[in-house]
């Protein structure tokens, strides 16, 4: 059903417009990210960021708009809303492993309870993606005796597991000490070189220069401006963004 659809864009927000209660978070959001696009969003905190991430995913309801993945409309709920949402990898800022599962378990559990693969084969691509983050030889120990920049790289390994066709990153570093930031990055850049199709949240500048094409700066649930970075970064439009990066960089 999607393969037709190959030329158009991968992820499209049309006139998305959320509320909660009386607060209007998203107002009006347009955005299409094409196929192996690098997106980062940034912002001041409270600007509507990781509900416009979390709208993308359908964790959250809009009450106006649409969003499509791959020329496919999100319903708002049912089986198939299950089987687009897999489409759309996450990863968060509190990496959300589960706890009492080995790490390989943590990464075989979405293949093998909801694409039904059976466990070998899921074992077998698990420890492939935890070769490619570089934690390949934690495999049987448990998140907590993982450092945080590595539980990070586990919880992106997790979501590649799924095949998703996107990947959503809200603020993937914010909890990490500074030294393990950079492995992230990293694992994050080497994604995006291979063609990821990627929406991220992040105030790491340095890494929306070297793999975002494009900087979607958002303030008061709007998209203020975008750029590739280059010239949001050398010559911002807005004030408000003039304002915002004077603050952060
Ligand atoms: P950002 O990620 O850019 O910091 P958020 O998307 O988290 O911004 O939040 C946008 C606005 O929506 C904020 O004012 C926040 O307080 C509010 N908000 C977020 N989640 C909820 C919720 N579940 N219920 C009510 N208000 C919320
Ligand atoms: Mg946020």
């Amino acid at each position: 059903m999607t393969s037709q659809l190959a030329g158009g864009p991968l992820v499209q927000l049309t006139g998305v417009n959320k509320w909660f209660g009386d607060l209007h978070v998203l107002q009006d959001i347009d955005l299409s990210i094409d196929r192996g696009e690098v997106v980062v969003v940034i912002g001041p905190s409270g600007s509507g960021k990781s509900t416009l991430c979390r709208t993308i995913n359908r964790l959250e309801s809009i009450e106006k708009g649409e969003i499509s993945i791959d020329g496919q409309r999100l319903p708002e709920e049912g089986k198939q809303l299950a089987r687009l949402r897999s489409d759309v990898g996450m990863v968060f800022q509190s990496f959300n492993l589960f706890a009492h599962k080995t790490i390989l378990e943590n990464v075989t559990l979405g293949p093998t309870k909801v694409r039904r693969q059976s466990k070998a084969d899921a074992e077998k691509r698990a420890r492939e993606l935890l070769d490619r983050v570089g934690v390949g030889a934690q495999a049987d120990k448990y998140p907590a005796q993982l450092s945080g920049g590595q539980q990070q790289r586990v919880a992106i390994a997790r979501a590649l597991a799924m095949d998703p066709k996107v990947m959503l990153f809200d603020e993937p570093t914010s909890a990490l000490d500074p030294e393990m930031i950079n492995e992230v990055l990293d694992v994050m850049i080497s994604l995006a070189r291979d063609g990821m199709t990627m929406i991220v949240v992040t105030h790491e500048m340095g890494f929306a220069r070297r793999a975002a094409n494009r900087v979607v700066f958002m303030d008061g649930g709007r998209i203020v401006e975008a750029a590739d970075p280059e010239t949001f970064f050398t010559n911002p439009r807005s004030d408000r963004a003039r304002d915002f990066l004077s603050k952060i960089l």
